[in-house]
């Protein structure tokens, strides 16, 4: 069973949570794409972990977890996350993390053209995580980047360096007129931090080709969602990777291979990171209430996220982008600060009711159109089942299903493990 899992919304859905949970029936677990941009947040028996780069399958011991060769890699934040997680007991060996030779490193360079271009940008910023990511994805498609692969080889990149340095001081210092990058602290950098990781490096598509043959289960764990995707999302506040479900099999390594399903994780209200058109947003007290009840600061930056309802027109648009087969609706228990609920059903655009998501270029003159639901306005967080579900909370998920005309196939209810309920069991 080759499944993934994918954002519909902006990201910060619950995705981890998720994967955690499902990879109790997973031998591997996979990212495919991004960088240490993620943040996704677990609780377990263990405690509390942030992952930016590692699988979420590292905190189950029996599950191989992968770094596909889609993502961009920051090695010395890799080298910190893998000392950090083993303090805390996470045992990791190259028998249960693997790293695809061909993943991109990103460098501290990219770091710092991320910073100097959001300044450049000041007021007209995208809204970046400054940790390097469009860069890296950027020099990757110039054919200017280190991958991990070539940490193997140290002669192949003594060369490379000399030829990629030069190159990149001609925007660096001479476009940016910021420091020069020295030749010899880059090799030192990537020879330092390559060192540890060297053991984990390997061709993870013939790992994975060889392991879906003997007839493992395969999760791939997307980074952000769908609204987010480079392509499909809302440019360019996006992130520079692809986040859609569909790349999965090529961003792992794996093209050769088909997904056999797509769960979509779909947040009960919307939130948002960073700057961009997010037409269902709130403002003012009403924000400040549901971001409070959400606790929606972000996991790896710690910004405040822009809140709102539910968004139907995005979310059926995000769906469609990840060819959801079925859906997951985390943090249902938010809403139980409300009395009524209020779902973003329509945009208004120039007069007219717009039911499909417009053009990006649009969204800033679209007007959220809400509809009131009535709400259940008592705790479910410690719901299991659908049936201790009250009424008003079953018929939301109901009129969600409606709206997103796809099936809700489980409902979740608190950060912890189990605080899931099946809907269709
Ligand atoms: P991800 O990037 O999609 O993995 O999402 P994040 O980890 O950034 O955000 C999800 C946050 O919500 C984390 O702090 C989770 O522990 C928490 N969380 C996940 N599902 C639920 C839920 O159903 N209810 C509540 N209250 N918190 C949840």
């Amino acid at each position: 069973m080759l499944t993934s899992i994918c954002g519909i919304n902006w990201g910060d859905e619950g995705k981890g949570k998720m994967v955690d949970l499902f990879s109790e029936d997973y031998d591997i677990v996979c990212r495919y794409q991004g960088g240490n941009n993620a943040g996704h947040t677990v609780i377990n028996e263990r405690g509390k972990f942030i992952l930016n780069l590692l699988p979420s399958g590292i905190l189950r011991e029996n599950v191989v977890n992968v770094l596909g060769m889609g993502m961009v890699i920051d090695i010395r934040h890799l080298t910190e996350e893998i000392a950090h997680l083993r303090e805390k007991g996470v045992k990791i060996s190259p028998e249960n993390l693997k790293i695809s030779d061909r993943a991109e490193i990103t460098m501290p360079y990219h770091v710092l053209m991320d910073c100097l271009e959001e300044e450049r940008l000041a007021d007209k910023k995208f809204g970046s995580t400054r940790r390097g990511i469009a860069p890296a994805y950027a020099d990757r498609f110039m054919k200017k980047s280190f991958r991990m692969g070539e940490l193997l080889y140290p002669e192949v990149l003594r060369e490379k360096v000399k030829e990629i340095v030069a190159w990149k001081n001609l925007t660096v210092a001479r476009g940016y007129g910021a420091q020069p990058i020295s030749e010899e602290e880059t090799l030192d950098y990537l020879l330092s931090y390559g060192e540890a990781l060297k053991p984990y490096i390997c061709d993870v598509g013939l790992y994975l080709t060889g392991a879906a043959k003997a007839g493992k289960n395969i999760l791939f764990e997307a980074q952000l969602g769908a609204l987010r995707d480079i392509d499909y999302g809302i440019l360019p506040y996006t992130s520079s990777s692809l986040t859609l479900a569909a790349y999965a099999p090529l961003g792992a390594g794996v093209p050769n291979l088909r997904l056999d399903k797509s769960i979509g994780i779909m947040k009960a209200y919307s939130t948002c990171v960073g700057e961009g058109p997010f037409t269902a947003e709130y403002f003012g007290e009403k924000a400040e209430a549901l971001r409070k009840a959400g606790g929606e600061f972000g996991a790896a930056t710690g910004r405040p996220r822009r809140v709102g309802p539910f968004d139907a027109v995005a979310s059926a648009y995000g769906i469609r982008c990840q060819g959801a087969d079925e859906l997951v609706l985390t943090k249902l228990d938010i809403l139980s600060i409300y009395e009524e609920i209020e779902v973003c059903t329509a945009y208004e655009l120039d007069g007219k009711r717009l039911h499909d998501f417009p053009y990006p270029d649009l969204l800033d003159r679209c007007k959220p159109v809400f509809e009131k639901v009535k709400g259940w306005h008592t705790d479910i967080s410690k719901c299991r089942k659908k049936e201790q579900l009250p009424q008003a909370a079953l018929d939301y998920i109901a009129y969600i299903e409606d709206l997103c005309a796809c099936k809700i196939t489980y409902v979740a209810v608190g950060p912890e493990r189990d605080a899931v309920i099946r809907m269709d069991g």
